[in-house]
């Protein structure tokens, strides 16, 4: 029973991924651990494209079916050291222990290609999605969990803002302006 408790406690239902609130408390260990060991990390904020016409067009239950095999394939990619959590409705985050960016980038690049690779069936239609990805890393982008959080979500912004479906460093948004 108490594991049970725990498990509602820190775990996301629909998807079985940490919760936001495992994130925030994986997140402070794991930044606490680099910094003490001077060693890099890599968070990964994780958007569906266009989910909300998803659900419009094929209704909010496949959307959750959705919802519940993109996890799959980002939990699916990370060692056990890493975590996949649900961040929001239908975004994820992905916190990569010593990873520096380019290595990061390297690992969700692979993510990105397997998930519009996905194939999904409804009512006589294959359905494809894709995902765009936003990276910031300690201790290069950001050294606090805060400014970390912030500059992923605006390298996020950007993968959204170039066209969806790619992955975008919060280095490479300064690069450009
Ligand atoms: P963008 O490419 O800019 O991210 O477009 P978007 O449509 O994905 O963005 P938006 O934030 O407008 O839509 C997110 C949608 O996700 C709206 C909301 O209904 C849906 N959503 C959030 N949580 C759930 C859920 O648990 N189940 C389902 N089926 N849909 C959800
Ligand atoms: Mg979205
Ligand atoms: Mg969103």
């Amino acid at each position: 029973a108490h594991e049970k408790i725990f498990e509602l406690a820190t775990t996301d239902g629909l998807t079985g991924l940490a919760n936001h609130r495992t994130f925030q408390h994986a997140f402070d260990n794991m930044l606490h651990r680099a910094t003490r060991q001077s060693t890099p990390l890599t968070m990964v904020l994780c958007d569906l494209d266009f989910f909300k016409k998803i659900n419009d067009s094929f209704g909010h239950p496949f959307g959750d079916v959705v919802l519940q095999e993109v996890p799959k394939v980002l939990a699916g990619s990370i060692r056990n050291v890493d975590l996949a959590a649900r961040y929001g409705g239908e975004e994820f985050a992905l916190l990569l222990e010593d990873s520096n960016i380019n290595g990061a980038r390297k690992q969700v690049e692979r993510v990105r290609r397997a998930i519009s690779g996905l194939e999904f069936r409804h009512s006589g239609n294959i359905i494809k999605i894709s995902m765009s990805f936003g990276l910031a890393s300690f201790p290069e982008d950001g050294k606090s969990k805060d400014d970390l959080i912030k500059k992923a979500d605006q390298a996020l912004y950007h993968a959204k803002a170039r066209g969806r479906n790619r992955s975008v460093c919060w280095c490479d948004t300064q690069q450009a302006e």
